[in-house]
């Protein structure tokens, strides 16, 4: 997608004359700041997701993790009230939800209620004619990249003319999702995980999604937002952060995960005052 990309040449006295790509990250927050309500929710959050990575975002209830994902969404609840959000470099903060969303962020649909007659293709078809700027998209070729889609991720083919969340589990909700991650093909994406939780069927259609999913396209970042340290055995993050009151106050590799299922977050809380 022509990004920028600096070679630089390392070649003191010391180097070995390697070359080293440094590109601009797929996506960056920088101090950002938000609020809900006049309530501050976000104070302040760095991030860097570049080409690739999969980071994961961990963080007791109520640390503003899904308002992260919102507000790089552009969800109209929320007001950004300081720092920036770059995509590939470039400043988003004036484009629309649907903008982002056709420029490749992509946080999934959740649909609270069922959308009377539209089936799982259909909606497809409309987001994925939006995300790809067509007019017109032929419902035989949706079908078409739906059934391989399908196939790959091992889904039974008839779930595709389910009509949209009417009576959906929390594991076909989590299939809804994965399957338009995988067709709208995004540069980033946000997983962020219902608030009843996982049962152990979408903890697997996660894994197992995000896993095919960036077998076939590499170059995307994902942010996957969970406590499920199950999931991130499978998923293998690149980066865990935690959040705690709306600021990443500690950010390592995925063994992080693993004390934070021993110890909880109580380390990583504000002491009171
Ligand atoms: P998490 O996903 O980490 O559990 P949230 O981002 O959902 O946390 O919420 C963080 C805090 O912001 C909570 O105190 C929540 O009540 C508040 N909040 C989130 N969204 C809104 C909103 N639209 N209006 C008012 N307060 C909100
Ligand atoms: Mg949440």
């Amino acid at each position: 997608m022509g990004r920028a990309r600096l070679v630089i040449l390392v070649n003191g006295p010391f180097s070995t004359g390697r070359l080293v790509a440094v590109s601009t990250p797929l996506l960056e927050l920088r101090n950002l700041h938000a609020q809900a309500d006049g309530n501050s929710i976000l104070r302040g959050v760095d991030l860097i997701v570049r080409d690739g990575e999969v980071h994961a975002l961990m963080g007791p209830n109520g640390a503003g993790k899904s308002t992260l994902a919102n507000v790089v969404m552009g969800h109209p609840g929320y007001v950004v009230t300081a720092g920036e959000i770059l995509l590939n470099g470039e400043n988003i903060a004036a484009w629309t939800p649907d903008e982002r969303a056709r420029k490749g962020i992509f946080l999934a649909f959740q649909y609270p209620e069922a959308i009377g007659g539209v089936s799982v293709v259909q909606f497809l078809r409309q987001a994925i004619a939006a995300r790809k700027d067509l007019q017109e998209l032929s419902i035989l070729e949706v079908r078409l990249d739906l059934a391989e889609w399908m196939d790959r991720l091992g889904m039974d083919p008839a779930f595709a003319e389910r009509h949209l969340n009417d009576g959906f589990s929390g594991g076909e909700r989590k299939r809804n999702e994965v399957l338009q991650m995988a067709l709208l093909e995004p540069m980033i994406a946000f997983l962020d995980e219902t608030d009843s939780g996982l049962d152990i069927d979408a903890l697997r259609i996660v894994a197992n999604g995000v896993r095919t999913i960036r077998s076939e396209h590499p170059a995307m970042g994902v942010v996957v937002v969970t406590h499920y340290v199950k999931l991130l055995e499978e998923i293998e993050p690149d980066h865990v952060h935690i959040l705690v009151d709306g600021q990443i106050v500690h950010s390592a590799g995925p063994e992080l995960a693993q004390s934070i299922e021993l110890d909880g977050y109580d380390a990583w809380r504000p002491v009171a005052t």
